[in-house]
């Protein structure tokens, strides 16, 4: 694999395509109520419907005040992971309020539901995140039926306008913030040794995950500090950018089959598994861990992941999670039947022993 940057200590990557996609990006505390109008505006919609999930809906309220006249109803009911009959009755609600686009406002399930129709309808959306989830980032879709979770890539999906408001994520509990900011962190951890990577992707990643892992501490001695929570939802949209421009790996499949499959918590989900997936993958790409390195300011990227979760107090193994032992060796299966793109080879066994270790949740094997 050829070097993900061209960075001091590395060799320039000197063959790669990276598409820039057409994203309008509006950052500032109260942006949005303040923004979100002005956003659909200049997009030329006049019925938008706004979508949330029942524990936001007070602030996609507020939101919908501010739309005023152009706003055509609240529909509160993302879940997550998007279940199909979810996406089906969002779809109808779209249709009888004659909505010629969408706002979705909260974490990555609202943003999620906003895609489905997205993806359906063909109609614009706009994001206004409140978590780290950086699903408005990108042109990922996902959607859980009959407990098997596809994700898909279509640009019609991704957010035109993305409104970041730090203040939205003040009312986020420390655990909550803590494992969406990590959720963050996979996307870059990913990125980097992604077949598709690039220069500039290096750049953000390496940016979002020294903005994360500098502001996640502070947000767990004080949650409303505002400036923690403004470079939070920066290294957010840089780690989501990261997401929205490469393949997924393993790190991301596990995820996906354990939130599908066995209905584990997302963000908690990828807090546990990151530093064993990192540490599965640390001997394919040492670039990315040369870039990870630098970012965390350890030698042991894996371990300081895992390090990072204890000090803040969120849980580190799957069985914390729910996870039923019996379930390690049919997950594996699962993931290596259908194996996203990796830098090592994924095999029954390899996922196996990962899975274990993340269900026992000690440290991850050293890189
Ligand atoms: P979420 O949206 O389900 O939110 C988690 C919980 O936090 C919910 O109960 C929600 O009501 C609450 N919440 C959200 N914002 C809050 C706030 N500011 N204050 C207090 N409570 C708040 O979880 P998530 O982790 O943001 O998103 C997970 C979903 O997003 C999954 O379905 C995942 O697959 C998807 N996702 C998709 C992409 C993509 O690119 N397509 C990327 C990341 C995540």
């Amino acid at each position: 694999m050829t070097s993900p940057s061209f960075q001091r200590f590395e060799s320039f990557q000197s063959d790669f395509s990276y598409e820039t996609r057409p994203v309008r990006v509006v950052f500032r505390p109260g942006a949005a109520v303040t923004a979100t109008p002005g956003e659909a505006a200049r997009l030329g919609l006049r019925r938008l419907l706004v979508v949330c999930g029942t524990r936001g809906e007070a602030v996609a309220r507020a939101v919908a005040d501010a739309l005023g006249d152009t706003c055509a109803g609240v529909h509160a009911e993302a879940r997550m992971h998007v279940p199909v009959e979810d996406a089906d009755r969002a779809v109808a609600a779209v249709r009888a309020a004659g909505a010629d686009g969408c706002v979705a406002v909260g974490g990555g399930s609202a943003i999620g539901l906003g895609k489905a129709i997205a993806l359906r309808t063909g109609l614009p959306l706009i994001a206004v995140p409140s978590t780290y989830s950086g699903s408005e980032m990108t042109p990922v879709w996902g959607l859980t039926d009959h407990g098997a979770k596809r994700t898909g890539r279509d640009p019609v999906v991704q957010p035109r306008s993305v409104v970041y408001d730090p203040r939205l994520t003040l009312s986020l509990p420390v655990p909550l913030t803590v494992t969406s900011g990590v959720n963050a962190l996979a996307h870059a951890v990913e990125a980097l040794y992604a077949p598709d990577t690039s220069p500039l992707v290096s750049v953000m990643a390496e940016e979002g995950v020294r903005a994360m892992t500098e502001a996640l501490p502070r947000l767990a001695a004080d949650p409303k500090d505002l400036d923690a929570r403004s470079r939070a939802l920066y290294a957010a949209w840089l780690c989501g950018s990261c997401l929205g421009s490469t393949t997924m790996g393993l790190h991301h499949k596990v995820c996906h089959v354990l939130g599908g499959t066995f209905g584990l918590p997302h963000a908690e989900t990828h807090t546990v598994v990151l530093p064993h997936a990192l540490a599965y993958n640390a001997p394919a790409p040492p670039q990315a861990l040369a870039v990870l390195r630098r970012a965390l300011g350890a030698d042991d990227a894996p371990r300081a992941l895992w390090e990072l979760a204890g000090r803040l107090g969120v849980p580190r193994s799957l069985a914390e999670l729910g996870l039923r032992e019996s379930d390690v060796a049919p997950a594996a299966d699962r993931v290596a039947g259908e194996p996203y793109a990796n830098p090592r080879e994924v095999t029954a066994e390899g996922v196996r022993s990962l899975l274990r270790a993340a269900y026992e949740g000690g440290p991850p094997a050293t890189a």
